[in-house]
């Protein structure tokens, strides 16, 4: 079976595992120019610790998780610690979880794949006509024919848009935007949050280099794909925040060529159907359930086994396959979407009453663990 994968990241490179280990000719398009680095350490959670297993990274993702979180200080709108905060006293954690950095999870996930596909870096899908055969996929670079097209290219995904419909029927805002960005690591800088009514900056390094983050509330931003505009916004964002470390991470926000730059807003995919035809949905393209959730990426790694074994028991039927993948991996996307209420005023309170009583709620909290 020719497999067409869009897409390499969690989703994409986990899928290309699968469908080579089940003996598919696999084809990985990504847009990028190679595989993405960057991002904050991601949680590797619940049954996604069996597939890792199963795909034979576990013991290696295991060793290179990153050290335990010690709690931050929370550094209020005027440069004074106001509380201390760590994110497992409020997350679904389990000590079995490993929280890993994103670029090492996908040097994982790539080593695991092998030369089992093939890589098109700096291809995107443009076109997607399908019959009872298969389907002409038109990509930047070219004309060719597949079984299936694993649409796995996340929140922004073009394999959605072309076979499904438009981004804004699919992908819910919940009013939040984050931006990341890798930090110089020749600078001494004092981890920690700060927080202002609608707005929170992190500092952490979990040894790969310090990193800066940035979540603020905001409606729908027009196109918010064009780098220099989002590095301009993420800088503006902080422009009244004269304290603590702030004044460098909007400077690191906004240089022109900052390291390690990410900007999306804080989305989830809700999507009746992933698949039509012969055009299925894996990852955060099917089923973002949004950065609050730390279930994005072991979502796309469960996904892409059930996913792969269900057309293996059925590839004369994929109607049969993708209802049997679903059924497998909807109830752990429920769950995890549901998971997002109440996340967003722990970490980005709107109002100066509403951090006031985040921080009480953190000091409780604090005092109960004996942090
Ligand atoms: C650079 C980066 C940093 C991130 N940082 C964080 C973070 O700090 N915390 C967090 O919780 N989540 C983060 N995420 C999202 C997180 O990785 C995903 O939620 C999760 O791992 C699910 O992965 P996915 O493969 O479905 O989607 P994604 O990780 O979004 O990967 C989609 C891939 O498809 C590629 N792509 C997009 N459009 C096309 C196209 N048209 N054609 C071909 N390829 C395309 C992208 O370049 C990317 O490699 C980040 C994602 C990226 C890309």
């Amino acid at each position: 079976m020719r497999v067409l994968v869009s897409g390499a990241a969690m989703a994409g490179l986990s899928a290309a595992h699968w469908f080579a280990r089940h003996s598919c000719d696999v084809t990985v398009v990504e847009r990028a120019p190679r595989i993405r680095r960057g991002g904050a350490p991601i949680d590797v959670r619940g049954a996604a610790l069996g597939t890792a297993e199963r795909m034979g990274v576990l013991d290696r993702i295991r060793a290179e998780r990153v050290p335990p979180r010690v709690p931050d200080d929370v550094v209020g709108p005027d440069g004074a610690v106001r509380a201390r905060f760590a994110v497992a006293w409020f997350g679904d954690e389990s000590p079995d979880d490993v929280e890993i950095t994103r670029d090492r999870l996908a040097d994982t996930l790539r080593a695991a794949v092998g030369d089992g596909a093939r890589f098109r870096f700096g291809t995107e899908v443009t076109g997607l006509d399908q019959d009872d055969t298969g389907v002409t996929v038109t990509t930047t670079q070219g004309v060719d024919r597949y079984d299936l097209v694993v649409g796995a290219d996340g929140l922004h995904s073009s394999v959605r848009r072309l076979a499904f419909g438009p981004e804004e029927r699919f992908v819910r805002h919940l009013g939040l935007y984050v931006a990341l960005v890798s930090l110089d690591p020749g600078r001494a800088w004092r981890p920690g949050m700060f927080n202002a009514p609608g707005r929170m900056a992190s500092i952490r390094d979990d040894a790969d280099g310090p990193l800066g983050m940035l979540m603020f509330r905001s409606p729908r931003l027009g196109d918010d794909r064009d780098a220099d505009a989002q590095r301009r916004i993420a800088g503006d964002v902080l422009a009244a925040d004269d304290v603590w470390e702030v004044p460098a991470l909007r400077a690191a926000f906004r240089a022109p060529d900052s390291p390690g730059f990410y900007f999306d807003s804080v989305a989830q995919t809700r999507m009746p159907a992933w698949h039509r035809g012969r055009v299925v949905l894996l990852g955060d393209a099917a089923h973002c359930a949004a950065l609050l959730s730390g279930m994005g990426t072991s979502l796309a790694m469960t996904g892409a086994e059930f996913l792969a074994d269900a057309v293996r028991r059925s590839p004369g039927d994929l109607a049969a396959a993708f209802a049997d993948y679903e059924a497998r991996q909807r109830p752990l996307v429920r769950r995890a979407q549901g998971s997002v209420a109440g996340n967003a005023d722990i970490m980005v309170p709107a109002t100066a009453a509403a951090l006031d009583r985040r921080n009480a709620l953190l000091r409780e909290t604090a005092a109960a663990v004996g942090a």
